[in-house]
C-alpha cells in the first residue's frame, strides 16, 4: 500500500514540475535586446525601443522594435525626443535635464529613409561616459499608436526586474548563475 502511494506522489510531482516551468516562461519576459542595448517597452508589450550608447563617442542610437523586441518597426516621424534627467550632483541638489533630439537614419541596405525608418541617432558630448541616467521618451508613434512621456532608466530600461532574467533557455536556473556564466 505504501509503495503505491509513494509512486502516486512521484508521478504527481513529475507532472506538476514541467507545467510550472511552462507557466513561468509564458508569464515572464523572454526577449533580448537585439543590439545588446536598453529596452523600453510601450503599452502592454505592444512595442519597444532599444537604446544603444557608445560611451566613447557619446553616440546614442534608438531602434524601434516590435512587441517581441525582435523585428524592426519603421515609423513616420523624423525625430524622436528623449528627455534626460541626470543624477543629482549631490544629495538634495536639483537634477539637470537635457532634451535630446534623435534624427531619423536612412539605410540604403534596408531601404529605410527619413519618414520611414526604425533607426534614430544623435551624438552628444554629455553622453560620453554617462553610465546611468533616467530618461523619458517624449512622444513616439508606433503602428498608429502614440505613446507619450514614457519613463525609463538607462541602462536598466523600464521593464522592472524582468531585465535581469533570461528565460530563453530550456533548463531552469536562477539568474545569478546566468550572470556568472556571462562574465
Ligand atoms: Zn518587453
Amino acid at each position: 500500500m505504501k509503495t503505491i502511494i509513494g509512486f502516486g506522489l512521484a508521478v504527481a510531482a513529475a507532472l506538476v514540475l514541467p507545467a510550472r516551468a511552462e507557466d513561468k516562461e509564458e508569464g515572464g519576459h523572454e526577449h533580448h535586446a537585439p543590439h545588446g542595448g536598453t529596452l523600453v517597452v510601450f503599452g502592454d508589450e505592444a512595442a519597444h525601443v532599444e537604446l544603444v550608447l557608445d560611451p566613447k563617442t557619446g553616440a546614442l542610437t534608438l531602434y524601434v522594435l516590435d512587441g517581441e523586441a525582435e523585428k524592426a518597426i519603421r515609423v513616420k516621424q523624423e525625430t524622436v525626443v528623449i528627455r534626460i534627467l541626470w543624477p543629482a550632483s549631490e544629495e538634495g541638489a536639483e537634477r539637470k535635464t537635457t532634451s535630446v533630439t534623435l534624427k531619423a537614419v536612412a539605410r540604403a541596405l534596408t531601404g529605410e529613409k527619413v519618414g520611414d525608418t526604425s533607426e534614430f541617432a544623435v551624438k552628444l558630448d554629455e553622453l560620453k561616459d554617462a553610465k546611468e541616467w533616467d530618461g523619458e521618451v517624449v512622444a513616439i508613434e508606433i503602428q498608429g499608436k502614440t505613446y507619450e512621456k514614457v519613463e525609463f532608466n538607462f541602462p536598466k530600461g523600464n521593464e522592472g526586474d524582468h531585465d535581469d532574467h533570461d528565460h530563453d533557455h530550456d533548463h531552469d536556473h536562477d539568474h545569478d548563475d546566468d550572470h556568472k556564466e556571462g562574465k
